[in-house]
C-alpha cells in the first residue's frame, strides 16, 4: 500500500472547480510524504475529461467508466471505488468536500473499516505519515486529526483551502478501469440533477468585492455599503442573513451555499466570518475585515483588520475612496 489517490468530481463532462484544489492539496501531500500520486475521474465524460488531468504532474489517471455510472448514485460510485482501490492499493485516498462526497465518502470508507476524515482544512507531515487540521465550533479552533493504526486513510479538502492554481503541470499516463457492476447493486434512481438558476450577477469575476454581514442591523443602512462599493468601482456581496432577510438578492451571497470568489481584494464589513462565509471567500489575495468584536473570526484570515464600528468607518471610506479616485 502506497501513494496518493485523488477522486475528482465531475459532474455532467464539467470539472467541479474544488476537485482541482484538492488535486494541488494532493501534489503537495505526495511531495512531502515522497509518494507517488494518481488521481481518478469517475462517470459519463470522464474519458474526455482525463486528457486534462494527464497534463497534471502525477504518475497515473484512471478513468473509471461503466453505463451504470452514467448518473451518480451513492452505490455504484462507492462499489466502483472500491474495486479500483482495492486493485492500485494506495495508501490515502483525498476527495473534495463536495455534497456528493458527503454522501458516499463515509460509506466507501467503512467498507475498509475506517473513517473519513472529513473537511480538512490543511495537513502536516510528520514522521512519513500526516496528521489533518480540521475546524471547529465555525472556525474558533484548529483541531489535530490522524489516523489511528496503519491502513488506508480517507480524507476530504474543504474549498477554499487549496489554491487550484497551484496545480503543476506534467503529464500522466491514462488508464482505463472498468469496474464489475450490475443493476441491482443500483438501489437508488437517481432522477434529474439540481439546476442553479441562471445567475445575473458573476461575483467569481469580480476584483473587488465589498460584502456586509448582519453587522449593518437592517436593510436601509445597506445604502452606506454600496456606496462604499460603488465608490471604489466594486461588486456587492453579502453573508447568508442579508440574502435570507431579502435585503439583497441571492446571487450576491457568498460562501457555501453561495458562491465562492476569488478576487483581488474583498473587504468584510459586519461579517462574523463564520466556517460558511470563509470557505467562500478566503481563496482572496487580500481580505481586508470590519468589524467591532476583536475576537470575530474573520480577523483570522484578515490581512488587514480594523476594529471599530462600521458606521463611523465605512462613510470615511467612502470619502476618501471619492477623493482619491477624483
Ligand atoms: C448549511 C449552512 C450553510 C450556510 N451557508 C452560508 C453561506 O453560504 N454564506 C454565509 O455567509 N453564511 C452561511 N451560513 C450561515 C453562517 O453559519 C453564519 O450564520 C453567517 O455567515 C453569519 O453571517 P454574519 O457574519 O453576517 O452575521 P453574524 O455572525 O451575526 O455576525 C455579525 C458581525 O457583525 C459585527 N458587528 C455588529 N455590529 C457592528 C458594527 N456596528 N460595526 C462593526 N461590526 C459589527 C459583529 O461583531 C459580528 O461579528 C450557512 C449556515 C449553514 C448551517
Amino acid at each position: 500500500m502506497s501513494g496518493i489517490l485523488v477522486v475528482m468530481e465531475q459532474q455532467g463532462g464539467a470539472w467541479n472547480r474544488i476537485s482541482w484544489e484538492t488535486l494541488a492539496a494532493g501534489q503537495q501531500l505526495a511531495a512531502a510524504m515522497g509518494q507517488p500520486l494518481s488521481a481518478a475521474v469517475v462517470g459519463q465524460g470522464g474519458a474526455a475529461l482525463a486528457g486534462e488531468l494527464g497534463a497534471k504532474k502525477m504518475d497515473r489517471v484512471h478513468v473509471v467508466g461503466h453505463e451504470l455510472l452514467g448518473a451518480y448514485t451513492a452505490d455504484g460510485y462507492t462499489a466502483a471505488l472500491e474495486q479500483l482501490i482495492r486493485k492500485s492499493e494506495p495508501a490515502i485516498v483525498v476527495f473534495p468536500h463536495t455534497y456528493q462526497v458527503r454522501d458516499f465518502a463515509p460509506k466507501l470508507a467503512t467498507r475498509f473499516g475506517r473513517v473519513l476524515i472529513s473537511d480538512a482544512i490543511g495537513f502536516r507531515v510528520e514522521a512519513g505519515s500526516p496528521t489533518f487540521v480540521r475546524q471547529l465550533f465555525q472556525g474558533k479552533l484548529n483541531a489535530d486529526v490522524k489516523s489511528e493504526g496503519a491502513g488506508l486513510q480517507f480524507a476530504s479538502i474543504q474549498a477554499g483551502a487549496f489554491r487550484a492554481d497551484q496545480v503543476e503541470a506534467g503529464s500522466a499516463p491514462l488508464e482505463d478501469f472498468v469496474p464489475e457492476l450490475k443493476p441491482d447493486d443500483i438501489r437508488a434512481k437517481p432522477s434529474e440533477p439540481f439546476r442553479e438558476s441562471a445567475r445575473a450577477v458573476d461575483l467569481t469575476a469580480a476584483d473587488l468585492i465589498v460584502a456586509v454581514g448582519r453587522g449593518i442591523k437592517e436593510k436601509e443602512n445597506i445604502s452606506l455599503v454600496e456606496e462604499l462599493a460603488k465608490a471604489l468601482g466594486a461588486e456587492l456581496a453579502a453573508s447568508r442573513p442579508i440574502c435570507d432577510n431579502g435585503w439583497l438578492p441571492m446571487e450576491r451571497q457568498v460562501g457555501s451555499s453561495g458562491q465562492t470568489v476569488s478576487p483581488k481584494a474583498y473587504i468584510a464589513i459586519g461579517i462574523s466570518g463564520a466556517i460558511q462565509h470563509l470557505v467562500g471567500m478566503k481563496g482572496a489575495k487580500t481580505i481586508v475585515a470590519i468589524n467591532k468584536d476583536a475576537n470575530a473570526p474573520i480577523f483570522e484570515v484578515a490581512d488587514y483588520g480594523i476594529v471599530g464600528d462600521l458606521f463611523e468607518i465605512v462613510p470615511a471610506l467612502t470619502e476618501e475612496a471619492k477623493k482619491v479616485k477624483g
